[in-house]
């Protein structure tokens, strides 16, 4: 009998993970054996099989295999593809500079100059070739305003065509239609969209654009109308800090499915166009405690995380600390790539210019430093041997010799932070000052305990899921 792979599954090979496949809306893929891997090759459609053997059955009952229909064929993106360079699923891709806004904050770029730089036809047609001969997968797709690409729709049918994913799409949402949702559900595309709303009565300043809050909340009701996942991002500083609340409980009666807080950062824009306007680390603390445990009080259902905090999932009831980020197992911690954020997601600017992640774009762009450009080189050689390479597969044994982290009691949680945070004040292999005042200034403490009298005031339960053994005895003091 002649077996055929379903329709969802991708054979693919890389240097390192020579065994692997993919799911079609998995953002990573996983692991096989040499020998399944092997009889999955030959479930082709063409070769026969003895529906006896047990691995065929064992195969087919895990849903990797059926029989195949007369003259059935692999479709390309399911044929097993061999790359040679290591594993990248994901690509964080900003298709265009341009932006229909002029935001005070905008991280992408390094001054207060506007960025001109968009991908061409040409250049992203080039591009998803060496994604596909790279095995990368899924994109999330960004801009500038990604949706001002006079190709965007282009781009997803070609995305569609390749049977590739995109799994997210970042927007103001000014140019979100109810045709280009439609567009894009009937390619099968059904991406999370990630729109920003940086405070009620706030967002048209800091957005540059009068009315683009009012814009901002259509296009949160389109896509709700529409049945699309929706994450509403919303910036953080202190000029808007009493809309904190009122904003996430908002876009939680309204039943988005996640909100995410984030601190602006002192990227040169913002600095320039707002001073000294960025909360102290201490300051958005105070406000991830209060947002996570206000926000859990009220049952609704939309994830809430706020960036380098913690995070609130109503569903389980648990909330988590980023500074918490450890498996039990500390040698395996170790070996770990600093960040699987990075690690697993390779950032493309408009200009090309190849980044470990979008975060960084400012800092290297104002240091003159490029990892390589992808409009130029292309990507392969980048994943074969390279700095980038080196950059985004550093250990997290690299970070502890740095002598702030390597005499920290609590490395064996922290593992060092985020490599953005770091480059802020130290440099990549660095530690991450937000997560030394989470620590040493007790927020663990303090947001455990806030979440305690939140679950006394409204009668809920909350657990919390990373927790640190070496601090829990403070916390019945
Ligand atoms: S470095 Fe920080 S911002 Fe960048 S992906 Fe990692 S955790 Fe996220
Ligand atoms: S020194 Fe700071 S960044 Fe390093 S492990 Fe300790 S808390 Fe984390």
């Amino acid at each position: 009998m002649k077996y055929i792979l379903n329709e969802q599954i991708a054979l693919r090979s890389w240097r390192g993970v020579p065994c692997a496949y993919y799911i079609k809306n998995d953002r990573h893929a996983k692991s096989l054996s040499a020998e399944d891997f092997l009889i999955l090759m030959s479930c082709d459609g063409k070769n026969e099989q003895d529906p006896e053997s047990e691995s065929i059955k064992r195969l087919s009952q895990v849903g990797f295999i059926r029989p195949a229909a007369e003259c059935e064929e692999l479709s390309e993106w399911q044929k097993v593809r061999f790359c040679d360079n290591r594993y990248m699923p994901i690509s964080e891709w900003s298709i265009t500079g341009r932006c229909n806004y002029n935001c005070l904050h905008c991280f992408m770029a390094k001054d207060n100059e506007r960025l001109m730089s968009e991908f061409s036809w040409e250049e992203m047609l080039n591009l998803l070739d060496e994604y596909e001969k790279c095995g990368i997968q899924t994109f999330v797709i960004t801009g500038g305003e990604p949706l001002l690409h006079p190709r965007f729709m282009d781009l997803m049918r070609e995305i569609s065509r390749r049977g590739m994913v995109v799994d997210d799409i970042l927007t103001n949402g000014a140019l979100l239609t109810e045709d280009i949702i439609h567009k894009l559900k009937d390619l099968g595309l059904n991406p999370l969209f990630s729109i920003s709303l940086d405070g009620i009565g706030h967002h048209d300043w800091m957005r540059g654009v009068a009315g683009a809050e009012k814009t901002a909340m259509r296009a949160i009701d389109l896509c709700l109308k529409e049945g699309m996942r929706v994450r509403v991002q919303v910036c953080a500083h202190r000029l808007n800090l009493d809309t904190m609340v009122d904003t996430v409980k908002l876009m939680g009666e309204k039943g988005v499915d996640m909100i995410r807080v984030i601190r602006t950062s002192e990227s040169p824009r913002w600095k320039e166009n707002a001073g000294d306007a960025c909360l102290s680390i201490e300051e958005y603390f105070d406000l991830g405690t209060e947002l996570l445990t206000e926000f859990a009080k009220t049952g609704y259902h939309s994830e809430l995380t706020v960036w380098q905090f913690g995070e609130y999932h109503p569903h389980a009831g648990v909330y988590y600390f980023s500074a918490v980020d450890c498996s039990g197992d500390e040698e395996r911690d170790l070996r770990r790539p600093t960040c699987t954020g990075i690690r697993g997601s390779m950032a493309i600017a408009s200009d090309g210019e190849v980044l470990p992640c979008n975060r960084m774009a400012g800092y290297y762009a104002g240091k003159g430093y490029s990892f390589g450009n992808a409009k130029k080189g292309g990507i392969r050689h980048l994943l074969q041997d390279s700095d980038y390479l080196n950059t985004i597969t550093c250990p997290v044994s690299k970070v502890k010799e740095n002598p702030t982290c390597s005499a920290c009691k609590y490395f064996r949680y922290c593992h060092g932070g985020c490599r953005a945070i770091a480059l802020l004040f130290y440099d990549y292999t660095g530690p991450d000052l937000s997560k030394c005042i989470f620590y040493n200034k007790g927020y663990y403490q303090k947001a455990r305990r806030a979440f305690d009298l939140a679950a006394k005031g409204s009668g809920r339960e909350f657990r919390c899921g990373s927790p640190v053994p070496e601090l829990e005895e403070e916390l019945n003091k």
